[in-house]
């Protein structure tokens, strides 16, 4: 098992997982590998050290916790990411999209937003060459436990 530190053409980096390299080219070339931020099949490989799972495949459950000492803690950094955006922006909810085209026209002033937009939305966003970006949030509730 091979991760590797994979970049989008929008420029998202995600990691991936695969059995081997050739594994890792036969899937690109087959445009089966997509950014889980906007399904862009055009990854590429960027350079960092390869880490190599020792575990079976079929145990991803078990090797995730029992591999928290030696790895990074993506729960945690997760969690600081969310946290991050939290304290950084500014939650017009439902109004992602509106709130997006008006800074974008000048109507008002630029500033970090964060929101829920539909499909529909995030068209016309596109449309309008407004980069935005999605992330799974979780749901308040959940924010306390561990
Ligand atoms: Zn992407």
């Amino acid at each position: 098992m091979i991760i590797f530190d994979l970049e989008c053409s929008n420029g998202h980096i995600f990691e991936g997982w695969f059995d081997s390299a050739d594994a890792f080219e036969e899937q690109k070339n087959k445009g089966l590998i997509n950014c889980p931020y906007c399904n862009d099949t055009n990854v590429k490989r960027i350079l960092s050290p390869v880490r190599v799972a020792h575990r079976r495949k079929e145990e991803p459950e078990k090797m995730n916790k029992q591999s928290q000492d030696k790895y990074i803690d993506y729960e945690k950094l997760y969690k600081d990411f969310v946290d991050y955006i939290k304290n950084n922006s500014e939650d017009v909810g439902p109004d992602f999209a509106k709130e997006a085209l008006k800074m974008h026209y000048g109507v008002t002033e630029k500033r970090n937003i964060r929101g829920t937009a539909t499909e529909e939305e995030e068209k016309i966003l596109r449309e309008e060459g407004i980069e935005f970006f999605k992330i799974p949030m979780p749901k308040e509730k959940d924010e306390n436990k561990h």
